[in-house]
């Protein structure tokens, strides 16, 4: 994954064997053989997966964090 799927920035890391972490919607992602998921972080620090349709939300956003 080079590119967010979500806001299309270009900074992502990755952070574990299928999980990276955009910089720029401040979301974690998943990728499975099922597809791709998207995470954001709640207040405590657990990982919330988000909707197809909260994507839209981020990419024309910035995170609220
Ligand atoms: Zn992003």
């Amino acid at each position: 994954m080079l590119v967010c799927p979500v806001c299309h920035g270009h900074t992502i890391g990755k952070v574990g064997a299928n999980r990276f972490y955009c910089r720029e919607c401040c979301l974690e992602f998943s990728e499975s053989r099922r597809g791709l998921q998207a995470y954001r972080l709640d207040d405590e620090g657990e990982l919330v997966q988000l909707d197809r349709d909260e994507w839209e939300e981020y990419a024309h956003s910035s995170a609220p964090l």
